[in-house]
């Protein structure tokens, strides 16, 4: 299949919602696309979608402010322990939230080739999530701008809320209460905003979130395996539930840790349906996170030698993140490739409209043979 036939097959199914209907059988087709291969399908535990990980930051935080009005030391505690929670959550650091009820088991798709019982100096991961993501109105283009704004200051205001719970057990007043209950309904409120969009329309289809970038993913290593090359292993690993908090990419890391050596890489791809192709080199919500590696140079460095590539260049996204944060952070040179309009944004994400109809296919195409060059450049230095 080619790479635009794999997206259009991947955006036949109404959404790739974890553990709804459509992701065993989303699966089962992705599956069926490695004929030869060493498939694996390794499940792990996740909450279905991230709202229920919202409602659970909210919900403890919210009840945490309301009982210092009788109870402040149980109030104090609880503002602790669900403020953390929410740093860690939304810095995409792992939290303990993640791993609260209800839970779902969802998988990632390990491929490989038959023939690695030779190891190989250098290993590529070629990476890109499966799953689609709750429909929010936080992605409408008029709010999306302000994505990473408005995150920080709810942050910010959870720091408050820490503060207000530390005053109202050290010195309770009427004034520090009505604080508090102030930023109880604000936090109630920005949840009904986060989430609502989901109740009413539920999943998108993720046309280019991102059926673009497992098509590209795939795609890549078919050309990379083809190659036979002789110092470079590559692992293809799509992944699940990403859009619940990249929870598939750290479950394969924690996994396969142990395999991993001073020549491993990891190439992610994540929405190339729309705008121009980036090499992602910061992310993060309060703080930066900076991609600054051998993989990043080796990009830069093929972008200057293929005609094709002429405009791909540097860019940064600060809108939830990617699932390459973990390795990025475990110090393994990693890499996203996306595509991002002219206002740096992702057009129709998480919104009913990332269908097929909005695909331009020409960032995916070029991220092909970007990552092509990468393996090759990998292979022969
Ligand atoms: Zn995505």
């Amino acid at each position: 299949m080619t790479p635009r036939q794999i997206v259009e097959k991947l955006a036949s199914f109404p959404n790739r919602g974890v553990a709804t209907s459509h992701d065993i059988p989303v699966l089962e087709f992705l599956t069926g696309l490695f004929t030869g291969r060493q498939v694996a399908r390794e499940s792990f535990k996740t909450p279905k979608t991230y709202i229920s990980v919202v409602w659970w930051l909210i919900g403890g935080l919210v009840t945490g402010l309301l009982t210092l009005n009788f109870l402040p030391v149980a109030g104090l505690f609880l503002t602790l322990v669900f403020v953390t929670m929410a740093m860690l959550y939304f810095n995409w650091y792992a939290s303990p939230v993640t791993g609260f009820p209800p839970l779902v088991k969802s998988y990632n798709l390990v491929v490989k080739t038959e023939n690695n019982h030779t190891s190989k100096p250098k290993k590529l991961i070629l990476m890109a999530h499966w799953d689609t993501a709750p429909i929010s109105v936080l992605y409408r283009p008029e709010m999306v701008g302000n994505f990473r704004q408005s995150l920080k200051i709810s942050l910010f205001l959870m720091i408050a809320a820490q503060f207000i719970a530390i005053l109202q057990f050290l010195t309770p007043s009427n004034f520090v209460m009505l604080i508090g209950n102030i930023l109880a309904f604000y936090f109630l409120l920005q949840g009904v905003i986060g989430t609502i969009d989901y109740f009413r329309l539920g999943y998108s289809n993720g046309a280019s979130d991102n059926a673009t970038g497992v098509a590209a993913a795939i795609a890549t290593a078919e050309k990379l395996w083809n190659k036979n090359l002789e110092n470079l292993e590559v692992e293809l690993v799509l992944t699940g539930a990403e859009e619940v908090g990249m929870i598939g990419a750290r479950a394969y890391m924690k996994k396969h840790y142990t395999e991993f050596h001073k020549g491993t890489y990891l190439l992610n791809f994540d929405t190339l349906g729309n705008g121009n192709l980036k090499i992602i080199t910061q992310t993060g919500s309060w703080s930066n996170i900076v991609y600054d590696n051998d993989l990043i140079q080796i990009a830069k460095q093929a972008v200057t030698e293929v005609p094709a590539l002429k405009n791909v260049s540097t860019g940064a996204w600060h809108t939830a993140d990617f699932d390459s944060v973990w390795f990025q952070r475990a110090g393994i040179p990693s890499l996203t490739l996306a595509a991002l309009d002219t206002n740096g944004r992702m057009p129709n994400i998480h919104r009913p409209t990332d269908i097929l109809s909005n695909v331009d296919f020409l960032p995916m195409e070029k991220a092909i043979i970007l990552a092509e060059k990468i393996g090759e450049h990998l292979n022969n230095t």
